[in-house]
Formats: C-alpha cells, sequence, structure tokens
C-alpha cells in the first residue's frame, strides 16, 4: 500500500505528529520534497522532536526512513539535526535512513543568496525562512547544482565546485559581496557532507523493491497545498511541489501510483510569511487564538498568522490534493469558544465567490465569516467521537461536509495518543 500524507492548509497542521502516528503500520517513511524550510515537531516516549530534514519515521524502530531526489539538502543542518536525535536515543544509520543519489545539495552560498536577495526586498519581502532553498532550487532548474550522488566521486569535486563557483560569483558580485571560495566549499562539504556517503543510495531501486514485496509505503509532504509552486498562492509558495501527484516522483518510483491520500487539515487557520490569508484574525481574537494553539514556526519560531477556518482555501486543499480522507488536527486549540468564527466564502468585487481563486484576485478578497456554536472544556482525553461535548461533534462534522471529504482521524492534543478514529 503506498500512502501520502499531506497538508490540506499552509502547513503547520500537525503533519508530523500524524505521520508519527501512521509509521507505526507502515514500513518507510519518505520524504520527497523541500529541505530544512519548514519543522515537524513530534512527540513521543522519548521526548519532543524537530524535525526539519528527517523524515517523520526516524524517531520509531524499524521503520526506514528515506530523503528522496525531490528534496534539496543542506548537509551541515541535517549533521545537526542528526546528532541532537541521536543524543536522545535515535538510531540513524545507513539500515534505517537513505539518501537519493539524485537529492540535491543545498550549499553555503545558497542560503547566503537567500539572505542577500530577502535584505534587498526590504518591506517587499517573501518572507523566506533564508535557509537557501528557493536558491537550491532555481539552481536545481538551471542545471547548475552538486547532487547526493557526486559525493561518491570526490576525485571530480573541485573542478565541479570551481564550475560552479564561478557562475554563482557572477551573482554574487552584483549584490556587492565578497565572492565565494570554491576552496571553502570543497572543505564545507568534506566537513559536513563526506559523513553522509554510505547513506547515499538509489532509493527508487529500494521503494521500488520494497512495494514489489508487498511493504506499507508512507509519503511525507512538507508544508500545505496553499504552498505548493504551481497551484498555491504564488510567489508566497514554497519552491517544491507539496502535492500528492507530485510523491512518486520526489520519491524516485514515478511509475507507481498511490493507493491513498491523507490530508492533514486544521481545526482552524494558520499561515507563516507573507501573502494574502483572506480569514485572518487581528488584534486580541488573534492572540488568543495564536497563545492558544502555540502558533509559532518550529523551524523559525516566528508567530504565525491565525485565522477561523476557512472553507473556500480548504476545499481547494482538498480537491488539488486528491485526498481520500481527512485527519482533523487541534480542535482542542478552539475549546472555550462561545462561537466560533468561520470564513465560508470571499467577497470579491461585491460577489459572493466559493472557489479559491489565483493570487492577483485572492489580494483582493475579504473573508464571509459565520459563526458556528462554540464548546468548552478540555477535550484532549477523549478517545472516542462520542466523547467529545455535542456541539464539537457538530463542528467536525459540519468541517467534513464543508470540504466534501471524510474526517477519519480527529487530534485533540499533541501526545501520541491525544487523537481517536471514527
Ligand atoms: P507540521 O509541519 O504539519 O508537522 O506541523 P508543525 O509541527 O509545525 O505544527 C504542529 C504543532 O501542533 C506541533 O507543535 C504539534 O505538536 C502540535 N499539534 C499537532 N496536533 C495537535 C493537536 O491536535 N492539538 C494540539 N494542541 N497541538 C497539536
Amino acid at each position: 500500500m503506498l500512502t501520502a500524507v499531506v497538508g490540506i492548509n499552509w502547513g503547520d497542521e500537525g503533519k508530523g505528529r500524524m505521520v508519527d502516528l501512521f509509521s507505526a503500520q507502515h514500513d518507510v517513511v519518505i520524504r520527497y520534497q523541500g529541505g530544512n524550510n519548514a519543522g515537524h515537531t513530534v512527540v513521543n516516549d522519548r521526548g519532543k522532536f524537530v524535525l526539519n530534514l528527517l523524515p517523520s519515521g526516524i524517531a520509531r524502530e524499524g521503520v526506514v526512513n528515506v530523503m528522496g531526489p525531490g528534496m534539496v539538502i543542506d548537509l551541515e543542518h541535517l549533521s545537526h539535526e542528526a546528532a541532537a536525535l541521536r543524543e536522545k536515543g535515535v538510531s540513524i544509520t545507513p539500515d534505517d535512513l537513505k539518501i537519493s543519489d539524485r537529492a540535491t545539495i543545498c550549499m553555503p552560498y545558497h542560503r547566503m543568496m537567500d539572505v542577500l536577495e530577502e535584505d534587498r526586498l526590504g518591506d517587499k519581502k517573501f518572507g523566506s525562512t533564508r535557509r537557501g532553498i528557493g536558491p537550491v532550487y532555481a539552481d536545481k532548474y538551471t542545471k547548475k547544482t552538486l547532487r547526493m550522488g557526486d559525493l561518491l566521486y570526490p576525485e571530480e569535486l573541485p573542478e565541479k565546485v570551481a564550475a560552479l563557483v564561478e557562475w554563482k560569483n557572477i551573482t554574487v558580485k552584483g549584490y556587492g559581496h565578497e565572492p565565494v571560495d570554491a576552496g571553502e566549499m570543497l572543505r564545507w562539504l568534506e566537513t559536513w557532507a563526506y559523513p553522509w556517503r554510505d547513506f547515499v543510495c538509489d532509493t527508487g531501486e529500494y521503494l521500488s523493491g520494497m512495494a514489489d514485496r508487498g511493504h506499507d509505503l508512507l509519503f511525507e509532504a512538507q508544508l500545505g497545498a496553499l504552498r505548493d509552486i504551481d497551484f498555491g498562492i504564488y510567489p508566497y509558495t514554497s519552491s517544491s511541489s507539496t502535492l500528492a501527484a507530485y510523491a512518486p516522483i520526489g520519491a524516485g518510483i514515478p511509475s507507481r501510483r498511490l493507493d491513498k491520500v491523507i490530508g492533514i487539515m486544521k481545526a482552524y487557520s494558520s499561515c507563516v510569511g507573507e501573502g494574502p490569508f483572506v480569514c485572518e484574525f487581528f488584534g486580541a481574537e488573534a492572540d488568543r487564538l495564536r497563545e492558544a494553539g502555540a502558533e509559532y514556526g518550529a523551524a523559525t519560531g516566528r508567530p504565525r498568522r491565525v485565522g477561523g477556518f476557512d472553507v473556500v482555501a480548504s476545499r481547494y486543499g482538498v480537491k488539488m490534493q486528491g485526498a481520500t480522507e481527512l485527519a482533523l488536527t487541534k480542535l482542542d486549540v478552539l475549546s472555550g469558544w462561545e462561537q466560533i468564527p468561520v470564513c465560508t466564502a470571499y467577497e470579491l468585487d461585491g460577489k459572493i465567490i466559493r472557489n479559491f481563486p489565483a493570487e492577483t484576485l485572492l489580494a483582493r478578497a475579504k473573508p464571509v465569516y459565520e459563526t458556528r456554536e462554540g464548546f468548552g472544556g478540555d477535550i484532549s482525553s477523549c478517545r472516542r467521537f462520542e466523547d467529545l461535548p455535542e456541539a464539537a461533534r457538530n463542528y467536525v462534522l459540519w468541517l467534513e461536509e464543508a470540504v466534501n471529504c471524510p474526517i477519519r482521524w480527529v487530534s485533540v492534543g499533541p501526545g501520541r495518543e491525544e487523537y481517536f478514529t471514527r
């Protein structure tokens, strides 16, 4: 069985926590896009882990984790992330982690370019995490990057690195910055990249073999549908495809079909960075929701923008992901609101619209709010749908109908056991 777990919204839906849960029934967990520009938080019996690059199955014994060819990998960051996990007793060896020979290496100068460009943009910045993800994907498509497989042929690296750096310095000069030094980049590779050489393999071959032998594969997306490079809120998107349809490609098995797409959808909205966010709350209402939901970026610590559940955006997310079922997260965060504001449509130039528009129109859209009956009390101990207060049950049923997809899991807290199925 091939299952993808993907974000329905702007990211930060709680995918990491759900993948950790689902990983118990899977043999392999695969990250297929993105880099260390977002974070997944997993809380389990070994503690709390923030994973930026490693697949969320890493904290579970017996699960093999794969970083696919669709990823961009900063090996310095990966080394620190792995060290923090190993300190907590997590095993990270070539047996439980495999890195695609076709994955792209994110170099220190990609990070530098990200910072230079965001600073140049000033007030008009995109809200990049400044970790080099946009620049390294740009170089990938310009065909000017190193891939993990290059590490296996170190004798060829001085020439390759010199050529890349020579080209990169044309742009660096334009920013008035001192040029990148090829020797320094080679030393960086020796320090941070060489230790990962034993993990490099053809992940497509590995995954095809596992699928053929009937193993269950779980594809883990980073960010959400609204951050997809093609279908998201461009240019406030990520630089990769966050959609389930990309999972087989980004994992290295493009000819395989997914059997299931589980969309992770949050009970309200949150968004990191800039760009139109129609359902946004402001002032005291926003502070209340942000504090209750601990809405601060896992990768950057930035306060997230928050808002009511957005039916227009979420229905679009469900459609673009091709979600076959949903996991609803953070329902507990809404406890205590007498009335829950929800955005059910947008008003655009005096007309009511229910389809999610492209960015130029989106920037002019205004939210149409309704309220749903709120609920109170601590619902984090509920382990059956029937245990929820009636208004909470009605909210779940209403969401399910609003986005037209069954909600099979409801998460009522960050802990591994704080959820139920229905
Ligand atoms: P991801 O990138 O989609 O994995 O999301 P993040 O990890 O950035 O954000 C999700 C945050 O919400 C993490 O801190 C989780 O531990 C937490 N979380 C996940 N599910 C729930 C839930 O149902 N209730 C509460 N209160 N927190 C949750």
